[in-house]
């Protein structure tokens, strides 16, 4: 660690971009840094706890890693603390010395067709949030303080009702969402999902879900150990149609100069070769199929399909031979997309911050103190360690300005906490984290499971006041 008057840089979101910004910053030792890293919600990890599927437990486990740079002397989680709500951008920007905007892609893309808007349809986005038991999807009874997401109650009520899922998009998303929506609750019990998601799992009548690429399979997203999972799922048959796989020239180039889509392409072709077996729960992946439009009165019923082909100039254009399929869910997983912070740049084209290598354009300039990194920085992509070089990319930026003297060291140390204090505003800190990760392995031990998500904020702060008798398994 660096000695001297620390320059203060607050991290705005505990997800894994904003905690590998803090690691960077942490571990250089040319400046001494002191680091807040501050999340509206009570606990750390972003997208690691609320994003990454509870049967990926091997990735979940990345939070291990995370959790030690929040424990590094040099940084405090200020967790529970609503930057734009509990303290103004400016105001937080006026306390600390420079800032790096790490609060990731919120939102979702959209599909712009009719019928998008039925009771349903709803975004990945708002699936995956219910499943990993995301505070804003299991609202407390008392606090119904919903925005755009869906209530948990509603989801529960879809899945249960709900015998054909369709999937839209052929992502590494899609595929975590169908294959939670086709595994039983036995099979998702080793999980650490909340107690009512397994329980919703339990009484769920999902039998079919069909995923739907509007390209042909040489364009899937997915990775391929991904992929290669859901046709390794006991009881379920995937279904892919041979013809769906025959290659036009594009697609052949693509499969020469990207040795993902051509491992995908094997999996895939592997698959068009299965004997079913007759398996109550079946996969489809449906090649060259969009959606144009999600029919249904009161709530979905089936999705009327077009069949694609790539026109000359390389885009996806519909051929007009269209047919429906009977669905009573659709889940859209196109893609995660960025929200506006109020007071933070934001371009409405791409979702994002502008920015160049990590440092923010405001008014046409390089902000004096504003930095940027991950998904709000580069767009939803990549995995989670692609975080790790992106916010070495802002970090190297950041240090390189102080070098400059364009960051200014001001003896900011204790502005953010007096702030905070003087608004009555408690941050919870890594012990607060400490005791909710005890209590979450205590209960899932009562119920044989090796730990439980709490949900609902209201429970997350209890625990954090409590003492339990051991976060040992
Ligand atoms: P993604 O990888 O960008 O995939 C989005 C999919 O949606 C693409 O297949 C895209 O097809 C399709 N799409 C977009 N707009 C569409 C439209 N209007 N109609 C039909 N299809 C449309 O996004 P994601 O699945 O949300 O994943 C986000 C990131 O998280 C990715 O980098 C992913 O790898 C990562 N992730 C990783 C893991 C893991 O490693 N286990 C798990 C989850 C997520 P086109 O190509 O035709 O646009």
């Amino acid at each position: 660690m660096a000695a001297g008057t620390p320059y203060v840089i607050a991290i705005v979101g505990a997800g894994p971009s904003g905690i590998y910004a803090a690691e960077a910053l942490s571990q250089q030792t040319e400046v001494p840094v002191e680091i807040a890293v501050i999340d509206r919600l009570p606990v750390p990890f972003g997208l690691v706890r609320y994003g990454v599927a509870p049967d990926h437990e091997s990735i979940r486990s990345i939070r291990n890693t995370l959790e030690r740079t929040l424990e590094r002397p040099e940084v405090r989680f200020y967790g529970d603390v609503n930057i734009g709500t509990d303290l103004r951008i400016e105001e937080l920007r006026s306390a600390v010395d420079a800032v790096i905007y790490a609060y990731g892609a919120g939102s979702d893309k959209r599909l712009d067709i009719p019928g998008e808007d039925l009771t349903g349809s709803i975004a990945a986005v708002e699936f995956v949030a219910w499943y990993c038991g995301h505070p804003d999807v299991h609202p407390d009874v008392d606090q119904p303080d919903r925005d755009s997401l869906l209530m948990a109650a509603a989801i529960d009520e879809l899945i249960s009702s709900s015998s054909q899922a369709v999937v839209v998009g052929v992502g590494n998303v899609a595929l975590d969402v169908a294959r939670v929506l086709i595994k039983s609750a036995p099979e998702l019990i080793d999980t650490d999902m909340p107690d009512d998601v397994l329980e919703s799992h339990a009484h769920k009548g999902i039998r079919e879900v069909r995923i739907l690429g509007r390209r042909g399979p040489a364009y899937t997203a997915f990775t391929t150990k991904e992929l290669r999972e859901l046709g390794q799922l006991p009881g379920v048959d995937v279904f892919v149609a041979p013809h769906d796989l025959e290659l036009d020239e594009s697609g052949q180039a693509v499969l020469e100069r990207n040795k993902v889509a051509a491992r995908n392409m094997t999996v895939l072709r592997e698959w068009a070769e299965r004997m079913p077996t007759g398996a109550a729960r079946r996969i489809h992946l449906d090649f060259w199929t969009r959606p144009i439009k999600i029919i249904g009165t009161d709530r979905v019923t089936a999705v009327e399909v077009e069949r694609t082909m790539i026109d000359p100039d390389g885009y996806v254009a519909g051929t007009g031979e269209t047919h429906t399929v009977p669905a009573q869910l659709v889940v859209r997983s196109v893609g995660y997309r960025g929200r506006a912070l109020p007071g933070v740049p934001y371009d409405d084209s791409t979702g994002r911050v502008p920015h160049a290598e990590g440092r923010v354009i405001r008014d046409h300039g390089f902000s004096a103190n504003e930095y940027v990194t991950g998904w709000i920085k580069r767009g939803p992509t990549g995995v989670i360690g692609t975080n790790k070089s992106d916010a070495l990319e802002t970090v190297t930026s950041l240090l390189a300005d102080i070098s400059d003297g364009a960051v200014v060291r001001r003896g900011r140390s204790g502005d953010l906490d007096r702030l905070l204090a003087s608004r009555g505003i408690r941050p919870l800190g890594i012990g607060a984290w400490h005791k909710i990760d005890a209590a979450e392995i205590e209960l899932g031990l009562k119920h044989g499971r090796r730990r439980t998500t709490l949900a609902h904020r209201s429970e997350l702060l209890a625990a954090a006041e409590e003492d339990h008798k051991s976060n040992v398994p």
